[in-house]
């Protein structure tokens, strides 16, 4: 008996191999942050940032349409970003940044504008795009991989998450019976005036949801189109971290560079 029991539960745990956004999202609601918008994208509870910006906030729009969204000379400051115990994640996504984007992270002189890194909030998020004054990008415990600061950063470039795209619907099939209730929301995709798409969808960009984010039942809550049972693992590109070509081509092509 004992045997089946070890067997049963080995087939709950192997049932998937959980995703680098899953992971996210996780840590997330270990953190108290369980409500954050598409999982790790600060929205109403903020006094700095109005509901209806985070549907609506143009930042996908080209440099000289969205000015405000956008960082100057492609360069994105660091507040504070020595102090880490794992230092070396968030210097390996800098690097990432530095070969193969126009975008350079340098720690911070006198720049009004910056991103605050910070463990100490808990969690793992990024506002989307430049709000101005100092804003605060959380990588807490748990979140030290390189990949996770270089999907973190990319909200902060200005990108939301790939399948919220307005063509999504040609890629993925959406399964909200599996979802946990009241996390249907985090599924929802822009309209073309709202977003521009920077190039081809890609189904293992760093932005992209794995297939089972927000998942209350161990299926899928999204997959590759006609792939019920995610045989093409969603968002997952990395061996060692980093960006797919296509996440490195829509930086650049946002930024003119
Ligand atoms: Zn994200």
């Amino acid at each position: 008996m004992r045997a089946v029991v070890f067997l049963l539960c080995l087939g709950v745990a192997l049932a998937h191999e959980r995703g680098n956004f899953e992971h996210i999202i996780e840590i997330n609601r270990e953190a108290g942050h369980g409500d954050l918008f598409e999982g790790d994208i600060p929205c109403e509870d903020n006094p700095m940032y109005e509901e209806t910006k985070c549907s609506e906030w143009a930042s996908w729009g080209q440099c000289e349409d969205n000015p405000d969204f956008m960082w100057y000379y492609c360069r994105m400051t660091c507040g504070k970003c020595d102090w880490f115990p794992t230092v070396d994640a968030i210097y390996a996504a800098f690097d990432q940044y530095n070969e193969h984007t126009c975008i350079r992270w340098v720690p911070r002189t006198t720049e009004t504008d910056y991103a605050h890194i910070s463990r100490s909030y808990g969690g793992c998020w990024s506002y989307v795009g430049r709000l101005g004054g100092k804003q605060d990008l959380s990588l807490g415990e748990g979140c030290e991989s390189t990949k996770t600061a270089v999907h973190e950063m990319m909200h902060c470039a200005g990108f939301y998450h790939t399948q919220s795209r307005t063509d999504r619907d040609y890629y993925v099939n959406i399964y909200e019976e599996n979802m946990y209730e009241g996390t249907e929301y985090n599924f929802a995709k822009y309209t073309a005036d709202q977003v521009d798409l920077y190039g081809y969808y890609d189904l293992y960009s760093i932005m992209h949801y794995d297939c089972y984010s927000f998942s209350k039942n161990n299926e899928p809550t999204i997959t590759a189109k006609n792939d019920p049972s995610c045989n093409t693992p969603l968002g997952q590109p990395y061996v060692g971290g980093g960006f797919r070509q296509s996440d490195i081509d829509k930086l650049n092509s946002m930024y003119n560079c």
